[in-house]
């Protein structure tokens, strides 16, 4: 009898379309070399950015808790599994982005869905580039509000959106650094905007914290726009090196979160040790300046060289260095082809990003050496 569920159709158009998708064995920590199946191969696809993902205090400070807190949190945050350390690492995050508070999310795909669901719902309207991350989209469409995307990082398109809506609360979301393409959002242009249409904006830093800013504050620190940006929401998992997320804001925006954001409410909270070595890691993060000014020096000598030999980048000052190669065939096909030259650099595709500009989604770390770098130009 044929199963009532027919997956095999759709697993076969992925292939036939050059979309499917293969989980590699990773035999190695996060670092400058990645080893798949044996092979050495130099990792240029990692949000590892400040290179601390495997860093021994950060480390140290993981076993350490795991020693005297065990492993599992055992509970959600609002029974019984809100430790001291979860508490500290709140408050030194919110005394990072200059807020009253923050609140920590188990990944950043649920504070996404979270933020967005506990600030906006039926007759309101919420405003996304039409570049944001995929957990931003799905937030939105989850909340039940009026669901609009405007042009990418174009304030002009956002007016004309926001003025077409007149009734409700507006949330303008937007990522801080666009995960796929490594361009910053124009976000005094867009808080400008927010203002005149009474809309709260919220941004996305995941990909900007501790990369960006003179003490890894991110996009928000280093345009200076604290007080436009009510709503800030930012990953651990990246530069951070270790797991999790949060929201900073308002008292009154944190106490909302726990009483009402159900994907903050109904799981259970990470484990204690996860947010110690987080503790450890954000002391790295904010005294490291030499980490950022390394992986200044290796983005700048990146694009110099990639110029230098006839290549097109796009418009990023970030870790982010896609090249864009169009089809999806050939994409995959270079990311193989650079895998034989031992460089692991994945080939991002639809849906991951829009029809016609898959790519090869470059990213560089301060866990990189300039002759990791000259080395990459050559093998392109
Ligand atoms: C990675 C990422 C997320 C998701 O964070 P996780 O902690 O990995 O779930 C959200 N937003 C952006 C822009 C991201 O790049």
């Amino acid at each position: 009898m044929p199963s009532p569920f027919d997956l095999t159709a759709a697993l076969n158009e992925r292939r036939q379309q050059h979309r499917y998708r293969q989980r590699l064995e990773q035999q190695a920590p996060a670092g400058r070399e990645a080893i798949i199946n044996g092979c050495r191969l130099l990792n240029f696809c990692s949000n590892d950015y400040l290179g601390l993902a495997n860093h021994p205090q950060v480390v140290a400070a993981f076993k350490r808790a795991a020693d005297q807190f065990g492993v599992g949190s055992g509970a959600s945050h609002l029974v019984c599994g809100h430790s001291h350390y979860h508490h500290a690492l709140e408050e030194q995050l919110a005394a990072f982005c200059g807020r009253p508070r923050a609140l920590l999310f188990s990944t950043g795909y649920m504070a996404n869905l979270a933020v967005i669901q506990a600030l906006v719902g039926k007759g309101d309207a919420v405003f996304e580039d039409r570049l944001n991350h995929a957990s931003l989209i799905d937030g939105g469409l989850a909340s039940g509000a009026r669901f609009r995307r405007y042009r990418h990082a174009d304030a002009d398109s956002l007016t004309s959106q926001l003025a077409s809506v007149t009734t409700g609360r507006k949330l303008v979301v937007t990522d801080g650094v666009f995960s796929m393409d490594g361009d910053i959002a124009p976000l005094s242009q867009l808080a400008a905007v927010c203002d005149q249409h009474r809309a709260w904006l919220m941004v996305d830093d995941a990909h900007g914290f501790g990369v960006l800013g003179s003490q890894g504050g991110g996009c928000v620190a280093a345009q200076n726009i604290q007080q436009q940006v009510p709503v800030l929401m930012g990953t651990l998992g990246k530069s951070f090196g270790t797991f999790g997320a949060f929201v900073a804001g308002s008292d009154e925006l944190i106490e909302t979160l726990i009483q009402f954001a159900r994907p903050y409410i109904y799981t259970t909270a990470l484990p204690p040790a996860v947010a110690a070595a987080t503790l450890a890691s954000l002391e790295r993060v904010q005294q490291d300046h030499f980490r950022r000014e390394k992986l200044d020096m290796l983005i700048a000598r990146f694009r110099q060289g990639a110029e230098q030999k006839g290549f097109k980048l796009m418009p990023s000052s970030t870790p982010i260095q896609p090249l864009l190669i169009g089809e999806d065939e050939q994409a995959l096909r270079l990311s193989q082809q650079l895998r034989e030259k031992g460089f692991l650099i994945s080939a991002i595709r639809p849906p991951t990003v829009p029809e016609g500009t898959a790519r090869l989604r470059i990213t560089l770390s301060a866990a990189h050496e300039t002759e990791d770098i000259d080395r990459l130009i050559e093998a392109l």
